[in-house]
């Protein structure tokens, strides 16, 4: 007999369903969630739950019951911290002038290139399992902490052994074009990442790019955009319209980038390009907390314009040290004035949509990856509403409770 885990007792399961239209959450309530071979078999209503049916059963004691999240966002392979630059912030300087200054991602950049592979990898691990704890059951990790390629590589291999060891949907993104090093141009140092990116086609899903002004162009953007479809990188994205319109988003989107990121500067004709070309926009308000920003992205116009939204944590020394995705729902939900429905939808489905995952995780729809998080209380609007706390009480990925006791409180 098929092997059936039955988790029931559950006070509210919330899907999000998105076949043939905008998705939405359904909610159902004292019902049991079926489980078999890691992947959702069907829901059913508690009354009808025949204890002779099932290998397992697991009491949920009348919890909420949501697809895992999605941090579709993430630099979090790295060594060392920036605490000092979120001082000199604090003290009037900006984000991009310590950029100019040397200091910012380079910083990161030397602490990164003397640590160790094991070291990045355990490093990397204890964040990544601290992220499960607090709900967020997929990933993707970009490189860009090299600007070589002995160091790019060994991010990308980190992320590999990852991906193999903690068995969880784990999209890896190349990003040499991330800033350049010391003592090289931006444009000797793009004709450098141009030269050598087929090496990297077997390490990484895809290739990404700070296109801002004083790092890459949009005429960088495109020609790293034709390159990388022509050696057979299938996922585009790229870091656009941040801290000023610089026509990124557009471009990117016109040229089958699957997603566009931050977008605080577009314009309605960038919402247009987004909203025929399918890309799907993430959006990263921890990112604007952290920095002290005071401009959000247009969200209202591109829920209007049916642009798919995601929300990830940008998890990264510099701009964005959270790892927490339920801190993002709750900044999403008061930046953006958005309801927890739509964040919600953003941070699983949307999310999975910008890593081409969706069909396997993030709706918890029959067929799909058993990724879901148990709440503490049994109404998921507790999330945002008692912001700050965490609320995830236990966390599955394949049907596998992946948080427990010995779970890293620090790294
Ligand atoms: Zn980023």
């Amino acid at each position: 007999m098929e092997k059936v885990i039955c988790f029931r007792n559950i006070g509210e399961l919330i899907q999000v369903q998105s076949r043939r239209q905008t998705p939405k959450l359904v909610k159902k309530t004292r019902c049991a969630l079926l489980v078999s071979q890691g992947r959702v078999n069907r829901v059913i209503r508690e009354s009808e739950v025949n204890h002779h049916d099932f290998s397992r059963e697991v009491d949920l004691k009348g919890r909420s019951v949501l697809p895992g999240l999605v941090d579709c966002h993430t630099h979090l392979i790295f060594a060392g911290d920036r605490k000092d630059e979120m001082e000199q912030r604090m003290a009037g300087t900006s984000y991009m002038e310590i950029h100019k200054n040397g200091d910012g991602i380079l910083n990161t950049v030397n602490a990164t290139r003397q640590a160790t592979e094991d070291e990045l990898y355990e490093t990397a691990r204890l964040r990544i399992r601290r992220m499960m704890t607090l709900g967020t059951t997929a990933f993707e990790i970009k490189s860009g902490y090299g600007l070589d390629l002995d160091t790019e590589k060994k991010m990308l291999r980190v992320g590999q052994r990852l991906r193999k060891n903690l068995r969880v949907p784990l999209t890896l993104t190349y990003m040499g074009a991330h800033a350049a090093p010391q003592g090289k141009t931006i444009q000797q140092y793009f004709e450098f990442v141009m030269e050598h990116l087929p090496e990297f086609r077997n390490l990484a899903d895809g290739v990404d790019i700070f296109c801002e002004r004083d790092v890459f162009t949009v005429a960088h953007l495109r020609r790293l955009f034709l390159h990388a479809k022509l050696v057979g990188f299938h996922q585009l994205r790229a870091h656009v319209d941040e801290f000023a319109h610089q026509g990124g988003c557009h471009n990117a989107a016109r040229l089958g980038a699957i997603s566009c990121d931050h977008l605080e500067h577009i314009t309605p004709h960038d919402i247009r390009a987004l909203q025929l070309s399918g890309t799907t926009a993430v959006l990263m308000p921890g990112v604007t907390f952290f920095l002290g920003g005071k401009k959000n992205p247009p969200v209202h116009a591109m829920i209007e314009a049916g642009v798919t939204l995601a929300l990830a944590t940008d998890c990264n020394p510099g701009s964005g040290p959270s790892y927490n995705m339920q801190t993002v729902l709750g900044l999403a939900q008061s930046l953006y004035r958005i309801t927890p429905d739509q964040a919600l939808i953003a941070a699983t489905h949307g999310s999975a949509r910008a890593l081409d995952g969706h069909n396997d995780y993030g709706g918890l729809l029959p067929g799909q990856r058993a990724d879901f998080i148990v709440l503490k209380t049994n109404d998921y609007r507790d999330l945002f509403y008692y912001f700050g706390e965490n609320f995830v009480d236990q966390t599955y990925s394949a049907g596998k409770k992946v948080n427990g006791e010995k779970d890293p409180v620090a790294f």
